[in-house]
């Protein structure tokens, strides 16, 4: 099914209680679309040639067994990672909205792009477990919610397993990783997540989700302290990633 098609399919019954807004430019938009036409045309995808781990698209055509040089150098710690989209407008407004701006009914339309999209990466991980990437306590007191959780809950519903929500802890604040170079990026996420209940992921295939994919820094670092505590293996899955080409 296109990723036309599922952005559209949502409980029509909602539509009359409340109108609903295109994600990308704020312009009503009819039958619960996420986002009107004009900026669904504008919707970029990520599409192959991508490196096999980090999933980071390529200018030239390359091989699909192609690895980039940043994860030969240093492989990272998680297996691999793949987003939807990359992260340029419309689908950057429509993620700022749902991480700082309270629209959280996002997740839902968000969670089955995901699954459509990454059907078969999805299918050939078979995780067993889905784990956000967690909020500080103090980060998660201001905002109220953790998109990340939102949308976690929703593919582990979708694929049938379980999301497991506080067996990740970020325990060390971070400033934000904005304008940050790649090794402050590292820097700043050293240290800042703890596994709290390593029974639970001994041995698991861990589907690790976050919103976007920037450097790898943070995910990254979720995947380290996850395969320390035992973890069969980690693949991350992102909704989009910033689009820094090779
Ligand atoms: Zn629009
Ligand atoms: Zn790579």
């Amino acid at each position: 099914m296109s990723i036309l098609k599922q952005l559209v399919i949502v409980p029509r019954l909602l539509d009359v209680f409340f109108p609903c807004l295109c994600a990308g430019c704020g312009t009503p938009v009819e039958a619960s679309r996420l986002f009107c036409a004009e900026c669904e045309a504008d919707l970029a995808m990520v599409t192959a040639p991508f490196c096999q781990i980090c999933g980071c698209p390529f200018t030239s055509p390359q091989g699909n067994e192609h690895i980039c040089g940043e994860c030969l150098q240093q492989p990272p710690f998680f297996k691999a990672a793949r987003s939807v989209f990359i992260y340029k407008e419309p689908i950057k407004r429509a993620i700022i909205q749902f991480k700082f701006l309270g629209c959280t009914a996002l997740a839902e339309l968000f969670a089955k792009v995901i699954i459509t999209n990454l059907d078969g990466f999805i299918k050939q991980i078979a995780p067993d477990i889905v784990i956000p990437v967690p909020l500080h306590l103090s980060r998660l007191r201001e905002r109220g919610y953790n998109q990340c959780l939102l949308l976690a809950k929703r593919i582990a519903r979708i694929l049938g397993i379980p999301c497991k929500k506080r067996t990740l802890q970020k325990v060390k604040p971070t400033m934000s990783q904005v304008g940050l170079s790649l090794s402050q990026r590292r820097f700043n996420v050293k240290g800042s997540f703890t596994v709290v209940d390593p029974d639970a992921v001994q041995g698991r295939r861990i589907l690790l989700i976050d919103d976007v994919f920037t450097t790898g820094s943070t995910v990254n670092e979720c995947a380290k302290v996850l395969v320390k505590a035992g973890a069969d293996g980690v693949w991350v899955i992102t909704l989009a990633r910033t689009n820094n080409v090779i």
